[in-house]
């Protein structure tokens, strides 16, 4: 039987993933038939997360990590939700987590898993969390607090010394959701990284912009004994203790993880990411002049109010665009985005709008 050919990415505009690196892709083949989740029968793909997790400190400015690669983003964030609860297991009964509106849905996975209170604070005008907000739904019984480093919407970036401050003012985590924007943050000037604030947990996914092949999340932790809060034996195994979620996992996308790091870290990166947001600014320019609201791009993502009938023109025509909550078109300018892409977008636009 013919199969169907995945999807080509020339009009692909609202992704968080994107091709991956050629050094990615051939990674991703080689290790295609192993599994860390068993590192004692899989060791050289186990010692390749362990140089994933070193890099993904190095990308998040923090010395001696622990952590590994998860499945992506969501599990990332479930476990990061889960060692907050753990951690505070023998003294909360009712645990809840305080999140800024935008957090991604995976929180709500999250809460509904774990059963711990999500709380949503509103947002300040520039769709940033309001630390007065979440200070105002932090109680006794909070055992973390979120803080979103490149937001799915919106590209935004919270502020993450201050939400930092909140958690640890009520013995709380931080843990800092950059799934998506983690491999751009660190050529802009924002205040986000292990660094920056005392951070306990963060999610950054090289499947999204640092260009590995999916599946490839990661998640960081400041101290090692975070990670003790989620052991579990392992009776059957060589190795005697499991904290991640998943058992068997994909060594092809730790492989691909390594390779993406090793050839644009730091600076293919850099020049993706500066390459990008000239594009995301240009592109706001464009629609601008034609008359359409435009949410300023502070990381490489446009959301635009387009008409709905518009949109779905768009998406007649081919283009894979998805809207934010409120409506807007996003276009996440990812690796595959090019200029020539968003001109024939705009001229689809002038055409259908
Ligand atoms: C994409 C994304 C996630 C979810 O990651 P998956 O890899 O899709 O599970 C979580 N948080 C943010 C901010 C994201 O952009």
């Amino acid at each position: 039987m013919q199969r169907p050919e995945p999807q080509e990415f020339a009009r692909v505009l609202s992704s968080m993933c994107t091709e991956p690196h050629p050094a990615a892709r051939a990674a991703a083949e080689r290790y295609l038939a192993t599994n860390p989740g068993d590192p004692g029968t899989y060791g050289a793909v186990a010692d390749l997360e362990r140089e994933a997790v070193e890099m993904l400190g190095a990308v998040t400015r923090l010395d001696d990590p622990t952590g590994y690669v998860t499945s992506g983003g969501t599990e990332a964030n479930i476990q990061a939700i889960r060692i907050a609860r753990n951690r505070k297991r023998d003294v909360v009964d009712r645990p809840n987590v305080v999140v800024p509106d935008h957090a991604h849905f995976s929180f709500t996975k999250a809460a509904d898993l774990l059963s711990v209170d999500i709380r949503r604070a509103p947002l300040d005008e520039d769709y940033r969390a309001d630390p007065e907000a979440m200070t105002a739904l932090v109680d006794g019984d909070t055992v973390g607090v979120v803080a979103v480093a490149g937001s799915t919407e919106y590209g935004r970036v919270d502020p993450v010394p201050a939400l930092a401050d909140l958690a640890h003012d009520s013995d709380a985590l931080l843990h800092v959701d950059a799934a998506w924007g983690g491999f751009a943050l660190p050529f802009t000037d924002h205040a986000w990284d292990f660094a920056d604030a005392p951070v306990d947990t963060m999610t950054i996914d090289p499947h999204k912009l640092g260009q590995a092949a999916v599946p490839a999340g990661g998640l960081l932790a400041r101290a090692p004994a975070l990670f003790d809060t989620l052991a579990v034996d392992t009776p059957y195994l060589e190795s005697t203790s499991q904290v991640t979620l998943t058992g068997t996992r994909s060594g092809a996308g730790v492989a691909s993880a390594v390779a993406a790091m090793e050839a644009l870290w730091p600076d293919g990166y850099r020049a993706e990411y500066e390459r990008a947001q000239d594009l995301a600014e240009w592109f706001a320019d464009e629609l601008r002049d034609r008359g359409y609201d435009v949410v300023d791009p502070t990381l490489p993502l446009v959301a635009v109010d387009v008409p709905t009938d518009t949109v779905e023109a768009l998406r007649e025509a081919g283009w894979r665009l998805s809207k934010t909550g409120a409506g807007e078109a996003r276009v996440v300018v990812m690796p595959h985005v090019t200029r020539g892409m968003l001109r024939a977008v705009l001229a689809d636009l002038d055409r259908l709008g």
